[in-house]
């Protein structure tokens, strides 16, 4: 499973050092309410990603675990309780998981237990809007939340656990970013390159024929520049036989 790996490898390196490291320690985990909560304006003390402010996600797998060495949270500017109002942000996660590309039953659930898990997180006061098609999670953070310590800490302590409700996930490396000066758009196409390799990804796992012809896929633009889509479809063998390695 190294189709994210340059993903994760790019991301590393435009960001640098973080100005945060925690590693993960379930007792640091904020309250999980275990279903979606409301909070209201009156009651918020700002939005991540608010005010039309970037606010990118993206979540990429490997099992190349020097990418993925620890479970830790990184912080990338203020933290939750330093911010005065509306911010930029981005949440992205590198999840390390057991080799699965052997048994693709095995890495299908796999994957799609991850999206499980990224729409089954709740932690309290902490209300996140999560819109797909354009790769954005806002958040609105109440002021009651803030008023009892919220911290990035705390809250990717929480998602590091419900990840790890996922035994095929060995390590989480979970970024947030709320510094201004980051580059938004470069994360925001990664966002978009990483969410096309998923749905190709996904749409080869669910089962496409052996016989299709990739100059009539519509998949070929992103199985072109990505290596190893192919062979995950065609295996080994069958790229031999094509003569395309
Ligand atoms: S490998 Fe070829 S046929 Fe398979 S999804 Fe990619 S472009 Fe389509």
């Amino acid at each position: 499973m190294d189709l994210f790996n340059s993903f994760i490898k790019e991301t590393i390196d435009q960001l640098g050092a973080p100005r945060q490291r925690w590693d993960y320690n379930v007792r640091d985990a904020w309250r999980d309410l275990g279903s979606s909560e409301l909070v209201l304006m009156k009651d918020a003390a700002f939005e991540l990603g608010g005010g039309g402010k970037s606010a990118v996600n993206f979540t990429c797998v490997t099992d190349d675990h020097s990418l993925v060495p620890k479970d830790e949270v990184l912080l990338y500017g203020p933290d939750l309780r330093e911010l005065k109002g509306d911010s930029t942000f981005a949440r992205i996660a590198f999840l390390g998981v057991k080799e699965i590309s052997k048994d693709e039953q095995e890495a299908f659930n796999t994957i799609q237990n991850m999206e499980f898990v990224k729409y089954h997180v709740f932690p309290e006061g902490y209300m996140m809007r999560v819109s797909p098609e354009s790769h954005r999670e806002q958040v609105r953070v109440s002021k009651k939340a803030l008023r009892r310590g919220i911290s990035f800490k705390a809250v990717g302590a929480d998602y590091i656990k419900q990840y790890h409700t996922n035994p095929n996930i060995t390590s989480v490396k979970l970024i947030f970013i709320t510094d201004p000066s980051v580059d938004y758009k470069a994360l925001t196409d990664r966002a978009k390159k990483v969410n096309e390799v998923t749905k190709t990804m996904n749409k080869i796992l669910e089962g496409l024929p052996e016989d299709l012809d990739c100059n009539s896929c519509s998949f070929k633009p992103v199985c072109d520049e990505v290596e190893g889509l192919k062979e995950l479809h065609f295996g080994k063998e069958g790229m031999k036989k094509m003569g395309k390695k």
